[in-house]
């Protein structure tokens, strides 16, 4: 039986997900909608102010991430600004008769699944490995591009595993090749530092709700010169390219949310990597176990642990039954049985895959607050591999351990 923890917490470990909107966020929101409701588009004053509040949120994002304000776009979110960029590239690319794109094989599904609908309209796609480790090799990059290579796409960090790539690297080899490079950087805008300009990075994907702005608002860096292809057509807003009436307290929360990010992002990370680490080492005592991606090179919120003989899903239920919420893996692909395509890059066979655990710590995470996630993750584990039959072969020896 589980037991009842004496002092229950209640602790939200699933950050990678979505995070909660901060409160000065949410305070720029109703400020936002309360006194700078106009149309961006209209002409008097109502209108006007609105406008200046947008682009001055504009500069601000550019300032953030090292570009010009004319090369920031405002969309939906991560998927918008992902699924806009592969499909600008592919059309610069299809004019040129450049017809072959490579990626990673631990992408978002925004990603891979813009990527299977273009093979399907003719591209060819490649996909590289990420390897045990979860980080793409550069040498590998420079060897996989062609002449009709028309653009790379490589995620900063990993979703799942939180694990960074080298950008700047994989940037230039790019750059030298005369190969568009995109990176999915939803899960490092805010947590970790990005200048595009120094990092080679002629387009970049990012996401409010992910560090504590608003859902549905996010945005696109093109650099200058690359021209876009409209996934919305419409109205003149955002330079002709993404039609519709600006989210406008969307976005003057995100960038709200984006500035105090940027303030706290150094202290926030070495706070958070010393925690991680003490999360890691906890979880490694529960064997046979194995952390899943680099121990270093990792987003310093993200733990990613397999744990042999159990069902990640029974272990996220139980967990929400002692106050923890936390996840197995994108929360995109949960609800589905099909175990994780990131755990299955990185060379973990099916039967472990399933037994994966995601926390993803959040800014203000404690020691107190890992203890009891490791605390609770053991009993947890230990009870579910009570009952599994997997556990008892591999106990009596009619299966073989894998980790
Ligand atoms: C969350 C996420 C997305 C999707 O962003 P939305 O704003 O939810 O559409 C894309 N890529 C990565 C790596 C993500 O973590």
């Amino acid at each position: 039986m589980l037991k009842t923890p004496k002092k229950k917490m209640y602790i939200y470990a699933d950050n990678a997900a979505t995070t909660k909107m901060s409160p000065s966020a949410i305070a720029a929101m109703v400020v936002t909608a309360n006194e700078v409701w106009g149309n961006p588009s209209s002409l008097y004053t109502t209108g006007q102010k609105a406008k200046e509040a947008l682009e001055q949120a504009r500069k601000n994002v550019a300032q953030i991430i090292g570009a010009q304000p004319r090369e920031v776009y405002f969309t939906s979110g991560g998927s918008e600004a992902d699924n806009q960029a592969l499909r600008s590239a592919a059309a610069i690319g299809a004019k040129k008769g450049k017809k072959h794109i490579i990626s990673t094989a631990f992408e978002h599904h925004a990603i891979l699944h813009t990527l299977k609908a273009l093979e399907k309209e003719g591209f060819e796609v490649t996909l590289l490995p990420v390897h045990a480790e979860g980080i793409v090799r550069p040498e590998e990059l420079a060897a996989a591009i062609r002449p009709d290579t028309c653009l790379v796409s490589i995620m900063t960090a990993n979703n799942e595993i939180g694990t960074i790539q080298p950008i700047r690297e994989l940037g230039a080899i790019c750059r030298e090749k005369g190969v568009l490079f995109h990176t999915d950087a939803v899960q490092a805008v805010g947590h970790l530092p990005i200048n595009v300009a120094e990092d080679n990075i002629d387009m970049l994907s990012a996401s409010a709700h992910k560090f504590h702005g608003p859902k549905g608002v996010g945005f696109l860096y093109v650099k200058k010169g690359i021209p876009l292809t409209n996934l919305i057509e419409g109205g003149a807003q955002e330079r002709g390219k993404r039609a519709g009436t600006e989210n406008v307290p969307g976005i003057i929360a995100m960038v709200t949310a984006l500035k105090d990010a940027e303030a706290a992002r150094e202290t926030t990370a070495a706070r958070l990597t010393v925690l991680r680490d003490r999360l890691i080492a906890e979880l490694s005592r529960i064997p046979p176990s194995a952390l899943n991606g680099d121990p270093v090179r990792r987003l310093p919120s993200n733990v990613n642990f397999c744990f042999e003989g159990i069902e990640g899903e029974s272990l996220l239920l139980l967990l929400d039954d002692l106050g923890i919420s936390a996840s197995s893996g994108s929360a995109c692909t949960s609800g589905s049985l099909d175990p994780s395509h990131v755990l299955l890059a990185i060379g973990r066979v099916h039967d472990v895959a399933h037994g994966s655990l995601r926390l993803s710590l959040g800014d203000d995470a404690t020691e107190e607050q890992v203890d009891y996630i490791a605390a609770q993750v053991a009993q947890v584990v230990e009870h579910l591999r009570g009952f599994s039959p997997v556990w008892r072969d591999l106990k009596e020896g009619k299966r073989q351990f894998i980790l």
